[in-house]
């Protein structure tokens, strides 16, 4: 289920070879956590807010490849980024889980930018609506 808003959701902060500094990664949980943000109904209805970011990491042991010159770093490691409550909020998210969180952001996303437009098209409509109405008051004896 890749969509368009998933890859540019994909899309890496820190991509590798640049993602020195960065000191330890998470690991991979076993299996994948099923990921609910309010309730599974309603986030399959609405869609949840944020982004799906993947980043790139070095762990810092000395001994791994990935401190070498030139090796990449660890990852992709998903995180789903969020406001709530007025925080900027981050978790991290299971391999398999990130597809489907980037589907449910892209989701609200959508419904988010069908709202404005509809809210638009009733003010341009409202805004009309007046000026029909003065001119029709206007034409009267
Ligand atoms: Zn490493």
């Amino acid at each position: 289920m890749r969509s368009e808003g998933l890859k540019r959701c994909y899309q890496s902060r820190t991509p590798p070879h640049a993602a020195a500094g960065v000191k330890s990664a998470q690991p991979q949980p076993k299996t994948p956590r099923r990921y609910v943000f309010r309730s599974a109904e309603v986030d399959e209805r609405d869609g949840i807010p944020g982004c799906v970011i993947a980043q790139y990491r070095r762990c810092g042991k000395p001994r791994c490849r990935c401190s070498r010159p030139g090796e990449p770093p660890h990852g992709p490691y998903f995180f789903h980024y969020w406001r709530g409550e007025g925080k900027a909020r981050k978790r991290y998210l299971a391999r398999g889980d990130a597809p489907r969180v980037a589907a449910l952001c892209d989701r609200r996303r959508a419904h988010r930018a069908d709202a404005r437009t509809t809210k638009r098209l009733i003010r341009r409509f409202d805004r009309i609506s007046s000026e029909i109405l003065e001119l029709l008051e206007r034409g009267r004896p």
